[in-house]
């Protein structure tokens, strides 16, 4: 196939408006261009600072949104063909791999990267046309309990934790915080224990520290009834206990709160490394000074380099990092609704919304 007709979406049309089923007009893959038949799309906090919180998307609007994607390659353009046919996870980040940064291996700051439902249409589709390069190839035959679509959580909710966490060199002698142990969270926590950490997880929702307890972290807190003290004697005495040799606590912010941020910078002691992960449009105070008096890091990343997507994959594949208990699948008709509830935080566990391809006309 060299085009694919009849797709459809439901895209975002101005800011703070709830989004619309629209139809796609004939996508025709351009030369290194493939068309993904999406398996599903999981949806984001960015997508909902963009459909609520007047983040722009670097596309104007109209806009689909979504940039955790898996799918089958459907269509491919020229020198694009060897994909045809394959089970792939779509990075939310591709780099254009030609410019400086590109060159510099600083792929997820680069100015001409590709993020679908920021740069152009996204993957709450039934297709979407996205770059060849970077793709991520999956096995035909998953193990027990995984399908394709619910890897596509894999291209950010997986791999940004999963970049973050690699980032900082974290092993077997450290002690990780995850701060936030919802939708990326709930896989920071797994991906820290898998490298062999001790991990502490905090969040306020008492479910989800009860499932990172049963997914590697080796103390839970509860936030909404320990206040900022109470956390840093209950990880102090862990660490101790732990007796791991690594000096500084590395902290992992992934709840995208502000309350969530103020903690995981107050939690800070000497040596310390903070990484933040999760997003929000809101600011916080801090006394910045403490970077300075801990001898503290403190950094972030956008998303994930394309070639570390298959080590990533690869701790889901084998079973070190669960999905399953994390997410949750809906119609992608539910759309609308479903962004307004992860808007609410009313939805405890990481959507993925899934097209019904038996209902296309094609
Ligand atoms: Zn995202
Ligand atoms: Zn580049």
């Amino acid at each position: 196939m060299t085009s694919v007709g009849g797709a459809y979406g439901f895209r975002l049309n101005a800011p703070s408006s709830p989004v619309q089923p629209c139809e796609i007009p004939v996508l025709d893959p351009s030369p290194e261009e493939v068309v993904v038949q999406v398996a599903g799309c999981g949806v984001c906090h960015t997508d909902i600072g963009f459909a609520f919180d007047g983040v722009p998307t670097r596309h104007p609007l109209p806009l689909i949104l979504g940039h955790e994607i898996s799918g089958r390659v459907v269509a491919a353009g020229e020198g694009a063909s060897r994909w045809l046919g394959r089970s792939v996870i779509v990075p939310a980040v591709i780099p254009c791999e030609s410019c400086p940064a590109c060159r510099a291996g600083r792929g997820t700051i680069c100015r001409r990267q590709f993020m679908p439902g920021n740069d152009g249409d996204g993957g709450f589709a039934s297709h979407v046309l996205v770059p060849a390069r970077g793709l991520c190839a999956v096995p035909e035959h998953l193990p027990a309990g995984l399908t394709l679509e619910i890897l596509s959580v894999i291209a950010d909710a997986v791999t940004t934790p999963y970049e973050a966490i690699r980032r900082s060199g974290l092993g077997q002698e450290d002690v990780a915080v995850i701060v936030g142990a919802g939708g990326v969270g709930g896989f920071g926590v797994q991906i820290a224990a898998a490298l062999g950490a001790a991990v502490v997880a905090i969040d306020v929702d008492r479910e989800r520290l009860e499932l990172a307890s049963q997914h590697g972290a080796g103390l839970v807190l509860d936030a909404s009834s320990t206040d900022l003290k109470g956390l840093k004697a209950a990880v102090r005495a862990f660490s101790k206990g732990s007796a791991r040799k690594g000096i500084g606590l590395k902290i992992f912010e992934m709840s995208g709160t502000p309350a969530g941020q103020t903690t995981a910078f107050g939690l800070l002691d000497h040596g310390a490394y903070l990484a933040v992960v999760g997003f929000t449009p809101k600011s916080i105070e801090l006394r910045l000074s403490n970077l300075m008096a801990f001898d503290a890091t403190a950094c972030g990343n956008w998303g994930c380099p394309p070639n570390q997507y298959p080590a990533a994959l690869l701790l889901v594949l084998e079973g070190k990092v669960a999905l399953a208990p994390f997410i949750e699948l809906h119609a992608l008709e539910e759309a609308p609704a479903i962004l307004e509830a992860v808007a609410k935080h009313a939805l405890r566990r990481r959507v993925i919304l899934r097209p019904n391809h038996g209902a296309m006309k094609h």
